[in-house]
């Protein structure tokens, strides 16, 4: 090799970044800085949570615009059609594209806790129709086929279909909490991909195993899009428990039991990250297309993964020692 990245390093694997919408002035100035810093490691998007039943519009707007007008980031919009009308869900995909948002992880939701099965769901019944209307609205929105030339009478000329950049759902590597088993959530995913999702994205997992095992049955089962593993360093013992009741999925005790009983702040830091960073490497070794890491709203830990795995640049590496999350 001759440049800087050859040898035997691979080619960098995409990254990108989750974020939820801030909830008070304080931490929507925090939140600035953090995308800030992550968009200093150019990643592929970074995507923003968006509240069950719409609650959170305004906010998760407020977030991608940020990233619009200060960064060259791709903003990805997490969209939800639980409860919603159709006409409902359309202006909700224009008003994301109205504000430049083209690309979107479209989910079903969650329905309000206590709600029956069937109750509240609204006119979409599942993730794969969101993304159906996510492609329909943003066809009727722009022209294409063939149209005029603005400016000179008769001509005309072709235009591609326009499509959103991404449009990301859901996997689930070790069965969403109300999957039969591992075949459903194979055949949702490839539902999804036929309704048109270009990308996965998978929930937390904690073993290599899960991500592989799910990905290799899901190209068995005849999806073909890639499919991102999801990662979160968890560096206190409250936030795994936390992770558990949100996902369903049981924490590892290889690192619950560790993160217990370490007292020391630094200490539980580089816990968490030493875990995030070897699940991430074996993922990457097994063939993985790249990592979406969770932030939890904070550079830090993320960053220090990335440090881990060699993957920012010199440049960027080497801070986080001093500004780490307590
Ligand atoms: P789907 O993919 O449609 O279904 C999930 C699972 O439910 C399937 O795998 C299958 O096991 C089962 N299932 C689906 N359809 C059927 C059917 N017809 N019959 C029987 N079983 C079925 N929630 C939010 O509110 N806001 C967010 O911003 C958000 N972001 C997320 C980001 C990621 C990466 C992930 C993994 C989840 C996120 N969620 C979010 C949570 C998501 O809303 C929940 O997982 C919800 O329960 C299902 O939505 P889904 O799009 O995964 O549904």
């Amino acid at each position: 090799g001759t440049g800087p990245d050859d040898g035997d390093r691979r080619p960098r694997p995409a990254i990108s970044f989750e974020l939820f919408p801030p909830r008070t002035d304080a931490a929507a100035l925090a939140l600035g800085r953090t995308i800030d810093r992550l968009a200093e490691v150019d990643p592929a998007f970074i995507s923003v949570t968006f509240g069950a039943g719409g609650s959170s519009r305004d906010r998760s707007l407020t977030v991608l615009r940020y990233m619009l007008e200060h960064t060259d980031v791709e903003p990805m919009a997490h969209l939800t059609c639980v409860g919603s009308s159709h006409a409902e869900a359309n202006r909700l995909v224009r008003e994301f594209l109205d504000a430049g948002v083209t690309s979107f992880l479209a989910l079903r939701g969650d329905p309000p806790a206590g709600a029956g099965p069937d109750t509240g769901l609204g006119d979409l019944r599942s993730a794969a129709e969101l993304v159906q209307l996510i492609h329909r609205v943003q066809e009727e929105r722009e022209p294409f086929g063939q149209v005029g030339i603005p400016g000179i009478p008769g001509a005309t000329r072709i235009l591609d279909r326009p499509r959103p950049e991404r449009v990301a759902v859901a996997a689930f590597p070790t069965g969403h909490p109300r999957s039969r088993g591992i075949g459903q959530d194979v055949d949702v995913l490839l539902a999804k991909e036929v309704a048109g999702a270009n990308l996965a994205i998978t929930q937390l997992f904690w073993h290599a195993d899960d991500y592989l095992g799910f990905v290799e049955r899901a190209r068995a089962g005849g999806v073909t899009i890639p499919i991102l593993p999801g990662i979160m360093p968890v560096t206190t013992p409250g936030r795994l428990a936390r992770l558990q009741e949100l996902t369903g999925v049981p924490a590892p005790s290889e690192l619950a039991i560790p993160l217990e009983i370490e007292p020391d702040a630094d200490a539980l830091f580089d816990l968490g990250v030493d875990f995030a960073a070897d699940l991430a490497r074996e993922v990457l070794d097994g063939g993985a297309p790249g990592l979406h890491l969770y932030t939890f709203n904070r550079h830090e830990a993320v960053l220090a993964v990335l440090d881990r795995l060699g993957i920012r640049t010199p440049a960027h590496a080497g801070t986080e020692r001093n500004t780490r999350e307590r």
